[in-house]
């Protein structure tokens, strides 16, 4: 049985004032234990929110695929942790079109995830192009078969089927849509890690809310949401664990 995961990506928003929201998130989640709660924030902060609620996970957005080096303005998976980050989201979307990351490249960093004990969020999706085209399905199941690494399994790794189009544009695809995609990353899975594949959850990402947080998480192989704008205050992302749990 995989528990409800929702886990938010800060994205570059927040301070340390922005901290306080992390309160009422945590408290919902001591009120919701059958729903794991996590938080991605910007790496700055990723120490004093571990520090301020230690019963949440807090995480960070994005880690570097190499142990150390001169990579300037990069961050490690041994660095996050030793902040206090639990797990990383690697290859959002914003990530593989702003910082051209490829799936090579999301692959090494799930690993490099891996190699020091930290969960990833590894997220796929397809542009809305694509989608246009009939191509989602493949695309998806593509960008899972390129960037899943060695050793995949629930006990450390989660994928995020995030459709590009829908991240941050309030639109969202259908119930039979999300059903589609999400039975066809399983169906990937089990064809790469076998057995593995049911103890590996799937979230969906994009425009989740109160709102639709209850039907979208009802659906069937959705194991949770991956949440941006809506996690940035405990009044618009409490609701969502709310209706995870009621999904649960
Ligand atoms: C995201 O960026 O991962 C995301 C899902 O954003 P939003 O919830 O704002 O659509």
């Amino acid at each position: 049985m995989r528990r409800k995961l929702v886990a938010g990506n800060w994205k570059m928003n927040g301070d340390r004032a922005s901290l306080s929201e992390l309160d009422a998130i945590a408290a919902a989640a001591q009120a919701h234990a059958a729903v794991d709660v996590a938080v991605a924030v910007p790496f700055t902060l990723i120490d004093a929110a571990a520090a301020r609620v230690p019963g949440l996970a807090i995480g960070a957005q994005d880690i570097h695929q190499n142990a150390n080096g001169a990579h300037t303005g990069c961050v490690s998976a041994a660095m996050v942790v030793e902040a206090g980050a639990r797990f990383a989201i690697v290859g959002h979307s914003e990530r593989r079109a702003g910082q051209h990351e490829s799936d090579a490249d999301v692959r090494a960093k799930a690993a490099a995830a891996l190699a020091v004990g930290l969960s990833a969020i590894l997220c796929v999706g397809e542009t809305e192009a694509e989608r246009d085209a009939g191509e989602a399905e493949a695309v998806v199941t593509r960008q899972i078969g390129e960037s899943l690494p060695e050793g995949a399994e629930g006990g450390w790794l989660t994928l995020a089927y995030e459709p590009v189009w829908a991240i941050g544009s309030g639109r969202v695809p259908t119930l039979e849509d999300i059903a589609a995609i999400h039975a066809v990353a399983r169906a990937t899975l089990r064809q790469l890690i076998g057995d593995e594949a049911d103890g590996v959850r799937i979230l969906y990402g994009g425009s989740v809310t109160g709102d639709n947080a209850r039907a979208i998480l009802g659906v069937a192989n959705v194991d949770g949401a991956l949440v941006g704008g809506a996690s940035l205050t405990a009044a618009k992302f409490v609701p969502i664990v709310t209706g995870a749990a009621s999904a649960a």
